[in-house]
Order: structure tokens, then C-alpha cells, then sequence
């Protein structure tokens, strides 16, 4: 075996002012893979997270709330344990960013940056909003563009003429959090100095060391490096204005705070130092303090990460480590990975067509099948993975039940009940030799699990699986078992497919870990080393390790929401350009703070009545109803998620209420074109819009 490798390994900090949706299940997923496979190999790993708690975001959400952030963090944190749980993530730690540990290291760091001659105190004139008595960030002002003058466009760029324009520059500007004008006003601020020749120098050999960052992440961080005159890497403003939700700036009297994004990559280290301080790393066999594995060579510190965050990542964090000196250094390697997208769609919760994790589970979806679906489309790129809901019950009842599972299945009956559960010690020359073959794969899939080449693991185990299937064809158990006088040959042919199988979940068992476990049991063997450590030689009476899926599982997974269930504001929530926090992928649920539909915004929206013509049951969904809604000039199919409260026949001839510029959504019976309104709520009954006599179809919603 290899020397033991000491890795510190961490996912981004999930942003605490909302659940977990599946953009942070599948970095989760990708991440506890790659640490199972580790362990595997023997090698020593702290695998850590944190709640990420600061920010004007929590502030503002709390506020409305009438909750304080702590609270309001406290609640989601407690949500937290029932997905990681529910998904197998084997984290050894969970902490908070809002936390004692997480404080005192982000005011050291700031303090021996400063001393650095690293950080600089200048003015800065910003909005303010009087009526909340708090300075604004661009993401909550809005005015008209002083390029083209189109109207309600964010305070950092125009989404008409795509100008890129300060806050300061906008025509009429306004607060969206109060409707106020807001006023110009001058505040201290504190920057950590990147533009520094110091920092810059570093962080180019930074960044030349190829094999830290994937390829095309270098090549994006040296481009903001070098930038081009209007868009150089400047100063990093690293302070903000009480009211704050944050970590106060040491040794000055005025109320300061950090960024939050100056203490949230901080969390990862102030988490480490929570669970080495309350002895958990020692359970694990680690007999350093918390400084001396973090500044020890042979620390290997990795990141694992979404590509919307990969500029704090890949500039500000190394520097930050770096410049602050030991104990902190920089980090060995940022693994990338790109967003989920569901049938080639962008994941919007607006748009519904997200896939609530937490659905899954109470669905009673197996959990190892979105693991072993997410791992078999991963690779080391920063490559989108779209969940194809048709590929998925493909992949889950063709390969992974069909292909592999069946290889045990099929056989472990006839060994336990012809044989007490005992192999024959070898096989014909037939199957001595499928087993070498697999077995000879072993160091292949190690380095593809080392490069994160999940997928190539699966398609190279899938491969693996095909020989063995054609073996069993070959030799035929099933007609042996009808013939006495060849129950040696049955016996000798079932034991290979058990060793077969036996082979191939100990490839598979940093993707499937639980169904790993149950062999484990069935087999008497133990899959927690890479290397076989006794040989297989009784097993006990097999009980299934999977079923399939039921592809009306995934319509229940994915049933049309409608426009009740996904709340009223949802249209019309502040974008998030801004990445204020380290969210791991773009859904539109990142902030919530109180904002202000203006009149542009519902006009977006273009509201129809629509009479139904026709309304049907889909066929494969218990969920459901197919209606036909005539529009005056044109015929519209919507999918509507109302088949508990509706027959189809009672709803032929009714007017209501349709959304007629939603984009198109394909599901798995057809394209849906619009959607239908109705009202809910926690309670059981939906109730679909109508509106008053003399309305007709076309009429707009106004
Ligand atoms: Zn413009």
C-alpha cells in the first residue's frame, strides 16, 4: 500500500437561510465518494462542513421573520441531518460559520493580514437606505439604466443593453427593501489589497502549479488575474456597515463587520478546529493538535466546490491563507464541478422543475440510486449533469439491478439452499479466468476514483458486469440445477458469480455504501478496504439488496406543481448574480429578503382566461390531468398537478386562470405550455381560479 495520506477535505458551506436542494445533495455525493474511496485505501481523511450563518441575506430574512438570525439558523441547521442521513454523506463534522472558533480565526487571519501591510482603510460613498437605516448592497437597489434607459434594472448591470454600470450611476434609483430614494453616503471601508504586486506575484505561481486546479478552472482564475484594464483584479472590499449580521472587525471602536464571504471560507478551517477540539479527530486516530495537522506537510487541505464560486476559491482564499502565514496555508487542490440541470433545463424553483431532495426521500425513492445515477454522470470536468428522469429509471432497472445486482441474486438461493451456503473453492477454467479479469481491473478504477472519474468507474464496472452476465449465460445455472448428476458444475458455477459480485461491490462501495454494507453481510466479507482482506467462502441466505425503480415513482418525484404550491412571489424574486453566498447552484430560492413586485414585474406575467376543452387522466401518473385550454386564437396543453381534487369531466367547459408565457416544459407524457392557477394550502384540497360571468377565453388577467 501506499504511504497513509492525511487529507482535509471539505464541500462549500451551505448557505443557512434556506433548506438543502439537490445542487448541494450532488456536491455532497461527489465529495463523500471520493472520501469513502480514500478511506479505502487506508488513508487517514477529516471530512468536514459548516453551516455558512453571516450575511445582509439572513439579516434581512430573519428581520421579516421576527425571528433573530440565530434563530433563524438555528432552524435550518436543525433541518440539516435528515438529508445527509437520508443520502449517506459521511461527514465527521458539522459546524457554523456564527461561532466562537470561526471568530477568532477570521479576526487572527484579518490581524496578521494587516500587519502584513495587506489591508487599507479608505472611504467609500455608497447608498443608504433612510427608512431602514442601512447602507445597500446592489442586489437590493433598483432605478433605470443609464446606458439605455430601461427602467427596474439592478444596481450592478442592465439585463436590456447588458451595461455594466455602479450602483451610484442608476437614473431614479430606489431601495427594494423599502421603495425609498435612497441617499448618497460616505462610510469607511476596509480592503484586503490583492492588487498588492505581492499578492498578484503569488498567486500566478499559485495558479501555474498545474496540478492543484482542473485546467480550464486555472485558465478562468489567471483570466480575472490579468483581467483587461476595465476589469482588473482591484482591491477586495472586505468590510461592511452595522447593521450587520457578521464577525465584528477587531481593535476598532466603530461597529464593523467582515463580509461574509471574507468568514465563510474561514468556517471550513473553524470547523476542523471545533472537531479537533472536542477530541472527534483523535476517535479517528489523529494525535496532532488542530495546529499541527493543519500546518503539517503531509496535510493535503482539498476543496470541493460549485463553478459560481470558483473566484473565491481560486484568488481571495489562497492569499487570504497564504499572507496570513503558519498554521494557515493554501489549499492542495479546489475540485470544480459544474450545476444539475433536469432534462437540459436550468434548476428554477420558479419554473418547478427543481427535484426537491427531501421529496425524494419521503417518496421512498432509495437514495443509492441518486448516488449511484449522480456518480455515473460525474467526471473530473467542470461539466453540468443534467437528471434525465427517462435515463435514470433506465440506468437504475437496466444496469444497476439488472446488470449487477441479478449477478447475486439469481445464484445465492442455489448455494444456500444445495450447498449450506458454501463455495466451491474454484471455479471451472472458464470462470477462473472472468475472475482475474475483474479483479485485474482494481487499479484502473483506483485511479479513476482518484481524478473523480466517477462515471468512467461505473461504465468500466458496467463493462465488468456484461462479462460476468455472459459467463452465467455460458454456464447456465439455472438448467444445472435441474440435473443431479451436475451439482458440481452448479456449485462451481454459482460460486464464481457470488466472487463476481463479490468483486464488483467492493468497486462499487464508495458509490453505494449501504447496499455495500448489506453484501457485506450476505457475503461475510468486509468491503471498508480496497484489498480484499479474507477470502469469500460461506455466505448466509440471501434477502434483496435493491428493488427496481417505478417509473410512477418519478411522477410523483416530479408532478406539476401549481401556481399555489410555488408561492406567489416566485416570478418575481431578486435574481442572485451578485454570489453573495457559496450556494452550489443557481436555483432562485438563494434570497429571500422582503422585496417589492413593481408593476413591470407582474406585467411580465401575461395572465390569460382560458376555457378547458377537453381534460384527461395521463396515463402513468396518479397526479396529473392533461387539459386543453382554448385561449380565443390558439390551444394550449398544460399538464396540472390537480388530478386528487378534480375529474377530468368536471372541469370540460370551466373558465380560469392560465400563465400563457411560461416557458415550455417538457415532461415525460408531453410538452407542457403554460399553467393553470389554483389555491392551497398545508391543508388537504386545491381549487382552481375562476373568473366572474362574461369573462372569455383570451381576455388578459390585468
Ligand atoms: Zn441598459
Amino acid at each position: 500500500m501506499n504511504a497513509q495520506r492525511s487529507l482535509f477535505v471539505t464541500t462549500a458551506l451551505p448557505y443557512a437561510n434556506g433548506p438543502f436542494h439537490v445542487g448541494h445533495i450532488m456536491e455532497y455525493i461527489q465529495a463523500d465518494i471520493w472520501v469513502r474511496f480514500q478511506r479505502m485505501q487506508g488513508h487517514r481523511v477529516h471530512f468536514v462542513c459548516a453551516d455558512d450563518a453571516h450575511g445582509a441575506p439572513i439579516m434581512l430574512k430573519a428581520h421579516a421573520e421576527g425571528l433573530t438570525p440565530e434563530a433563524l439558523v438555528a432552524n435550518i441547521a436543525a433541518g440539516r441531518k435528515q438529508y445527509l442521513d437520508g443520502f449517506g454523506i459521511d461527514f465527521n463534522h458539522w459546524h457554523s460559520t456564527h461561532s466562537p472558533e470561526n471568530t477568532a480565526l477570521s479576526q487572527d487571519i484579518f490581524r496578521r493580514l494587516n500587519a502584513g501591510g495587506l489591508i487599507e482603510r479608505k472611504p467609500v460613498e455608497q447608498f443608504y437606505d433612510p427608512v431602514k437605516g442601512m447602507f445597500l448592497a446592489d442586489r437590493y437597489i433598483k432605478g433605470t439604466c443609464p446606458k439605455c434607459h430601461a427602467k427596474e434594472q439592478y444596481g450592478d448591470a442592465c439585463e436590456v443593453c447588458g451595461a455594466v454600470y455602479a450602483p451610484i450611476e442608476l437614473i431614479d434609483p430606489y431601495s427594494t427593501l423599502s421603495g425609498a430614494a435612497p441617499i448618497r453616503k460616505s462610510s469607511d471601508h476596509y480592503f484586503f489589497r490583492l492588487s498588492d504586486p505581492r499578492c498578484t506575484a503569488f498567486l500566478r505561481s499559485w495558479l501555474d502549479k498545474s496540478e492543484r486546479l482542473q485546467p480550464q478552472v486555472a485558465n478562468k482564475a489567471r483570466e480575472w488575474l490579468s483581467g483587461t484594464d476595465e476589469q482588473k483584479l482591484g482591491d477586495w472590499d472586505i468590510s461592511r456597515d452595522a447593521p450587520y449580521f457578521g464577525i465584528r472587525i477587531p481593535d476598532i471602536a466603530e461597529e464593523k463587520y467582515f463580509y461574509v464571504w471574507l468568514d465563510a471560507p474561514v468556517g471550513y478551517l473553524a470547523s476542523l478546529k471545533n472537531y479537533f477540539d472536542r477530541g472527534k479527530a483523535r476517535a479517528q486516530g489523529e494525535t496532532r493538535s488542530f495546529e499541527e495537522f493543519l500546518s503539517a506537510p503531509n496535510t493535503e487541505q482539498v476543496h470541493f466546490i460549485g463553478k459560481d464560486i470558483i473566484y473565491f476559491h481560486t484568488l481571495f482564499w489562497p492569499a487570504m491563507l497564504h499572507f496570513a502565514g503558519t498554521p494557515y496555508k493554501v489549499p492542495d487542490h479546489v475540485y470544480v464541478h459544474g450545476f444539475i440541470t433536469v432534462s437540459g433545463e436550468k434548476m428554477s424553483k420558479s419554473r418547478g422543475t427543481g427535484i426537491s431532495p427531501l421529496r425524494y426521500l419521503e417518496l421512498g425513492l432509495n437514495p443509492e440510486w441518486l448516488r449511484y445515477y449522480i456518480a455515473a454522470k460525474l467526471n473530473a470536468n467542470v461539466e453540468d449533469v443534467d437528471f434525465n428522469p427517462d435515463d435514470f429509471v433506465a440506468r437504475v432497472n437496466s444496469d444497476l439491478v439488472g446488470k449487477y445486482v441479478n449477478i447475486v441474486s439469481r445464484v445465492a438461493g442455489f448455494l444456500s439452499k444445495r450447498f449450506d451456503g458454501q463455495l466451491a473453492p474454484q471455479g471451472d477454467a472458464a470462470g477462473e479466468a472472468l475472475l482475474q479479469t475483474l479483479r485485474a481491473a482494481r487499479e484502473e478504477l483506483a485511479s479513476a476514483y482518484e481524478a473523480r472519474e466517477f462515471g468512467k468507474v461505473v461504465r468500466e464496472v458496467m463493462r465488468l458486469a456484461d462479462l460476468t452476465n455472459q459467463y452465467a449465460d455460458s454456464a447456465r445455472p439455472w438448467d444445472l440445477a435441474k440435473d443431479p448428476a451436475r451439482a458440481d458444475e452448479l456449485h462451481r458455477a454459482c460460486s464464481t458469480l457470488t466472487r463476481a459480485f463479490e468483486v464488483l461491490t467492493r468497486y462499487l462501495a464508495p458509490i453505494l455504501p449501504k447496499l455495500a454494507a448489506q453484501a457485506a453481510d450476505i457475503l461475510n466479507v468486509d468491503f471498508s478496504r480496497w484489498e480484499q482482506a479474507t477470502p469469500l467462502t460461506q455466505i448466509k441466505p440471501y434477502s434483496h439488496l435493491t428493488t427496481r425503480v417505478d417509473p410512477k415513482q418519478m411522477d410523483a418525484l416530479f408532478a406539476l406543481p401549481t401556481a399555489a404550491d410555488q408561492g406567489s412571489g416566485s416570478a418575481v424574486k431578486p435574481k442572485t448574480k451578485e454570489t453573495p453566498t457559496m450556494s452550489t447552484s443557481p436555483t432562485d430560492d438563494v434570497a429571500t429578503a422582503p422585496t417589492y413586485a413593481s408593476i413591470t414585474d407582474f406585467q411580465k406575467l401575461d395572465l390569460r382566461i382560458a376555457r378547458i376543452t377537453a381534460a384527461s387522466t395521463v396515463d402513468g401518473s396518479d397526479k396529473l390531468l392533461k387539459l386543453t385550454l382554448d385561449l380565443g386564437n390558439e390551444t394550449r396543453t398544460v399538464f396540472s398537478g390537480i388530478q386528487s381534487a378534480y375529474q377530468p369531466e368536471q372541469l370540460v367547459g370551466r373558465l380560469t386562470v392560465m400563465i400563457a408565457n411560461l416557458a415550455p416544459r417538457k415532461m415525460r407524457f408531453g410538452i407542457s405550455e403554460g399553467m393553470v392557477l389554483a389555491a392551497s394550502d398545508d391543508g388537504p384540497g386545491v381549487f382552481l381560479l375562476s373568473p366572474d360571468t362574461g369573462a372569455l377565453p383570451g381576455m388578459r388577467v390585468e
